[in-house]
């Protein structure tokens, strides 16, 4: 089954704002590198992304997050945080990163096959109230929200290897037993959260680390808090929260992980959770060619 790939142009019409890292570039980058190395030889295909839907965002995100944005937008747009904006056309991708989420969740519990979500703004900073930390909306959140409320899944597995703790997510699940939340992230680091004694309720699986983390001990103790993560729990999707910025040089992290790791880390992880759709979504990742080869890797691993 070749591997769906969705994303939109309108990604690309996101301007975080002058000599933002979280740049158009990196998803061109992306996108050009899994055309080369997939698409042109049959083992993925792109998809549209559609917008997606109030009543999905609603399930994560508030009524007063969603007015908020909205009514920016119609202003001109501004900044959220000293690091978020919302500019001309940020909303419309936003809109797309988190429907693109959603069509991959919809149609990997279909039984459609794996998917990767190229997509842009990333979404993991995105609490259930606010924006923040180049996020909008949750894009992984809300896919896994719809999984369990409208897709029939009872348990999901989100893996987040950015090298920043997807506090978004957390909070957004921190009380929900059917989501078990996996992150490995540097510390102390942006945005200060994810502490190994915040496990919500026994669902969220921390595992804090300092710059310079060998990338074997990386690896190593990743799969460790998958492994206590999947036991018992059998999860029958798994959505990757795919952050690239724990690649060695990124210019946001201190990790240390070259992109090849990124394909055996996919299928270590698939090799835990044999039965479930996998999905995947973009996250951080700062260097675009060194992210472009990372995610390549990874999305290979998914098609296999
Ligand atoms: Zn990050």
């Amino acid at each position: 089954m070749s591997l769906a790939l969705l994303s939109h142009p309108a990604c690309l019409g996101h301007d975080a704002g002058p000599g933002h890292p979280e740049s158009p570039s990196r998803l061109k980058a992306v996108a050009g590198k899994l055309d080369r190395d997939l698409v042109s030889v049959g083992r993925a295909e792109w998809l549209e992304a559609p917008a997606v839907r109030d009543l999905d965002l609603l399930l994560v995100h508030t009524a007063r997050h969603l007015g908020g944005l909205r009514q920016l937008d119609a202003a001109g747009g501004g900044w959220l945080d000293p690091d978020t904006r919302l500019g001309e056309g940020s909303l419309d991708a936003a809109r797309r990163a988190a429907g693109a989420a959603v069509l991959a969740a919809e149609r990997a519990v279909a039984g459609e096959g794996p998917a990767f979500c190229a997509v842009r703004p990333p979404g993991h900073h995105a609490t259930p109230h606010r924006a923040m930390g180049f996020c909008l909306f949750n894009n992984v959140a809300v896919a896994a929200a719809v999984a369990l409320h409208r897709l029939g899944v009872e348990r999901v597995l989100i893996v987040d290897w950015d090298v920043h703790h997807g506090n978004g997510t957390a909070d957004a699940f921190r009380a929900e037993a059917r989501v078990r939340y996996v992150s490995i992230h540097q510390w102390p680091h942006y945005p200060g959260t994810g502490g190994e004694d915040d496990v919500g309720v026994g669902n969220l699986f921390h595992v804090p680390r300092p710059p310079g983390l060998p990338a074997e001990a990386y690896v190593a103790d990743l799969l460790a808090a998958t492994d206590r993560a999947v036991a018992g729990f059998e999860p029958s999707l798994v959505i990757f929260s795919a952050g690239f910025d724990a690649l060695r040089g990124d210019p946001l992290g201190g990790f240390t992980l070259e992109p090849a790791h990124y394909g055996a880390l996919t299928c270590a992880v698939r090799e835990r959770a044999p039965e479930a759709a996998l999905i995947s979504v973009l996250e951080g990742g700062y260097d675009p060619l060194r992210l472009a080869e990372a995610a390549t890797a990874h999305a290979a691993a998914l098609a296999s």
